[in-house]
């Protein structure tokens, strides 16, 4: 072996090294064993390691910024998940919305404006507005979810409680509109088993259904049943009285 390396490469020889204190720079000696020494002094020894623990301290704090970011996201999607399964429940898509069943549901909110929820005639809603809630849930006879006579004003409370039935609402609603409700709707429901609205049906009923609620809005009186022949969607029959 050449002998110049083998002294050259010495690892107790001593050697000239730059001061990692950046505002010292001094150029001093150690040898190369003492790979841990890194300053030229213990004034240098104290700046070099503070700097590199508060490098270890920002990193640390980064990483808990994340795991806190991450924890949040998975909380965010989890809460998600748990409204996108109620909606589907309550039979509302997720994609999209339907703009005639929008403007219906406008129109039942006009037609039952300051009347009580129809479920729970006696519950306070705190000047919470009620929303058009259907009385056949929209799963069950989906083919319903235009008819006016199947839609009306009810509270938060009532529409998104998962404990009430169908048949505990229809018997809201009998006693608000009569008993001839059960056989009126029974009735729509069989003859109008299939209800096909083409988008440019949809977008023709949506007209008349915006001018029955201009209507509504100057204080005119409509009917339900007058509303669901102006509409058009459904044959209806003689049990379906005129109010
Ligand atoms: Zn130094």
């Amino acid at each position: 072996m050449n002998i110049t390396l083998l002294y050259q490469s010495d690892p107790f020889k001593l050697r000239k090294y730059t001061c990692k204190n950046k505002q010292c720079g001094i150029r001093y000696e150690k040898r190369m064993v003492d790979k841990n020494i890194e300053w030229c002094s213990d004034e240098c020894k104290k700046i070099v390691r503070d700097e590199k623990a508060e490098k270890l301290t920002r990193k640390a704090m980064r990483n808990l910024a994340k795991i806190k970011k991450e924890k949040r996201e998975a909380a965010k999607a989890k809460n998600k998940e748990k409204h996108d399964k109620w909606r589907e429940e309550l039979g509302i898509s997720k994609t999209k919305t339907d703009p005639l069943q929008n403007a219906i549901n406008e129109l039942v909110r006009e037609l039952d404006k300051g009347k009580p929820c129809y479920v729970f005639p006696a519950y306070n809603t705190n000047g919470v507005p009620n929303q058009a809630g259907h009385c056949y849930g929209r799963g069950a006879r989906s083919n319903l979810r235009y008819l006016l006579l199947n839609i009306h004003g009810e509270s938060v409370y009532s529409n998104h409680n998962q404990d009430i039935d169908d048949i505990f609402k229809l018997e809201g609603l009998a006693a608000r509109l009569g008993e001839w409700v059960k056989e009126a709707l029974r009735v729509i429901h069989i003859e109008n088993k299939v209800i096909k609205v083409s988008s440019h049906e949809k977008n023709e009923k949506i007209k008349i259904v915006r001018k029955l609620i201009n209507r509504v809005k100057k204080g005119e009186i409509l009917t339900r049943r007058y509303c669901d022949e102006q509409i058009g969607i459904y044959q209806l029959n003689e049990f379906y009285e005129n109010m």
